[in-house]
């Protein structure tokens, strides 16, 4: 119940900061799934979302609700071979199954679902899955996986266990390559879904990709990170992907301020 309680707080919270950016003075009846929000210089307007459609989904059973709200995001629509909404994690990888709804599927060794504790406060998502996490099938278990640990568990004094971490895609693109856009159409509606299942009070997206993915915008990183979001009403921080900070360990420093954000936001002390 106090989870619920807390997540609600801040969905009302994220509302009432997209609102203030929009200067929206009539209350609408859904919540933004992805707004622009704390960004000092206005450089985000292009997530902002059409209350219109905000309304429209307001009506709508929740698997709708959430399709509709990340097709007003521009975010992928759903795959021609669309996933029943699953009652848990463990149904969703079921349904999932030998997946080969993108080309993805030829190059992979195994899909790399996602760990942690289905309950998590607090969600990490990333690109893809690269070698190691290919061969383990598991998310960032290699030297950028070690630091994301060290950030959980050394930083945050959390529990690698107790968030839960995915990617945006779960089969791993050739030679680390990015995700293709059909690629991540494709493969969005487990993440939603995930999301969804989860219900985190935040998520962090770990570099470029995953950001810009999820806010559905071309902002720059550097521009993004620091800066409060929301993805399916869920508070979203982006920050630097830990592959990044082992090339350039001087921007640690940006990261951790991203981390201290977030966790004040969840209550925990740094
Ligand atoms: S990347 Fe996603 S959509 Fe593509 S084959 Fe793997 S699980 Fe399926």
């Amino acid at each position: 119940m106090d989870h619920e309680i807390r997540k609600l707080a801040w969905q009302l919270a994220a509302h009432a900061e997209w609102q203030a950016m929009s200067g929206t003075r009539a209350i609408p009846v859904g919540l933004p799934a992805i707004a622009g929000a704390a960004s000092p210089d206005g450089s985000l307007a292009e997530v902002a979302l059409d209350p219109a459609t905000m309304r429209s989904a307001a009506a709508l059973p929740s698997s709708e609700r959430l399709a509709v709200a990340a097709s007003a995001a521009g975010a992928p629509s759903a795959p021609s071979e669309p996933v029943a909404s699953s009652r848990t994690l463990d149904d969703l990888r079921g349904e999932i199954g030998d997946c080969r709804r993108c080309r993805l599927a030829g190059g992979r060794t195994q899909i790399v679902f996602g760990v942690g504790n289905p309950r998590a406060r607090l969600m990490f998502v990333g690109e893809g899955p690269g070698r190691d996490e290919d061969l383990k099938g598991e998310p960032f278990v290699g030297r950028a996986g070690m630091l994301l640990t060290d950030i959980i568990e050394k930083g945050m004094r959390l529990s690698r266990a107790d968030v839960y971490i995915c990617n945006v895609v779960k089969c791993r693109p050739p030679d680390n390559r990015n995700p293709e856009p059909d690629e991540v159409e494709a493969c969005s509606p487990f993440l939603r879904q995930q999301i969804a299942l989860v219900k985190p009070e935040a998520i962090v997206a770990l570099g470029k990709f995953a950001a810009q993915t999820l806010l559905a915008t071309k902002t720059p990183i550097m521009r993004l990170r620091g800066n409060w979001f929301a993805y399916e009403g869920v508070p979203l921080m982006p920050t630097l992907h830990p592959a990044y900070l082992l090339r350039n360990p001087g921007d640690k420093k940006l990261v951790w301020q991203d981390i201290k954000q977030v966790m004040s936001r969840l209550g925990l002390a740094s």
